[in-house]
């Protein structure tokens, strides 16, 4: 008689997709989640071995090699709506990274992100901090356009997450800024409101990690300005106080 597969219910799904998750960004070598770990979880699935997804995980020598591997990516839909992948720009040293969501439409049509009305206003912060675009890397989680620039999607996240995880070990920034709630959320793995997520550093694999606003979120809310202007100074003072220390 023919074997049917279990069933997975939609909690154990996204049990598994979290520990695929960490398991790319734990760097192993490929994506497999063993059901009878999720099992305590769930007592009426089969103990049973599931490959979710084979991956080998591939680190690239420079941002360049890096680049051409991916920007023909199609690993999920946004691939069918963008019109240019969106790597990232800046310093390949960089110390200071800024990290955002998605590409919006001047983001998707030029092939470089904060380039809006959102990237002049991250420009203006910038320069109020003393960096620029030559001495910091900003970059988004997501590589493509969501349409309409709705939030990004957990799987289109999860998929895309390792080309930002190697990003990272290839410029090996001092200090990540994540602008706004959806990547301060996402690379935290937490759901804490983006309020209580400021004002203090958090660890990203061993890299000092802050949280900010969204500069487009301060184009709608006048009120944001201050507190950025208060995260960005406290990300200059711990840049000051890194750099000193050489
Ligand atoms: S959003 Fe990321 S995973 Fe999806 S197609 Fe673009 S590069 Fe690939």
């Amino acid at each position: 008689m023919a074997q049917t597969k279990p069933e997975l219910d939609s909690k154990t799904a996204a049990l598994m997709e979290k520990a695929a998750i960490n398991q790319i960004e734990n760097g192993l070598d490929e994506i497999v989640v063993n059901l009878s770990n999720v099992r305590r979880k769930n007592s009426k699935l089969q103990k049973t071995k599931v490959v979710i997804k084979k991956s080998k995980i591939v680190h690239y020598n420079s941002l360049d090699e890096h680049y051409k591997a991916i920007c023909n990516c199609k690993k999920c839909d946004l691939s069918k709506t963008r019109n240019k992948f969106v790597y990232g720009v800046g310093n390949p040293n960089a110390d200071v990274m800024f990290v955002g969501e998605a590409p919006g439409r001047d983001e998707d049509l030029k092939g470089e992100p904060f380039v809006g009305r959102a990237g002049q206003l991250l420009d203006k912060i910038l320069t109020a901090i003393d960096f620029n675009r030559d001495n910091t890397y900003i970059l988004n989680m997501l590589k493509c356009r969501p349409p309409e620039n709705r939030d990004p999607q957990p799987e289109e996240m999860a998929l895309c997450l390792p080309y930002l995880a190697e990003q990272i070990r290839i410029i090996q920034p001092k200090i990540i800024c994540a602008l706004g709630r959806i990547s301060a959320q996402a690379l935290l793995q937490t759901k804490t409101p983006l309020g209580k997520l400021r004002k203090q550093w958090h660890d990203f694999n061993g890299i000092l990690f802050m949280v900010t606003y969204h500069p487009a979120a301060l184009l709608r809310f006048q009120s944001y300005k201050k507190d950025t202007w208060e995260d960005v100074q406290m990300l200059r003072a711990k840049y000051d106080e890194l750099t000193a220390k050489k």
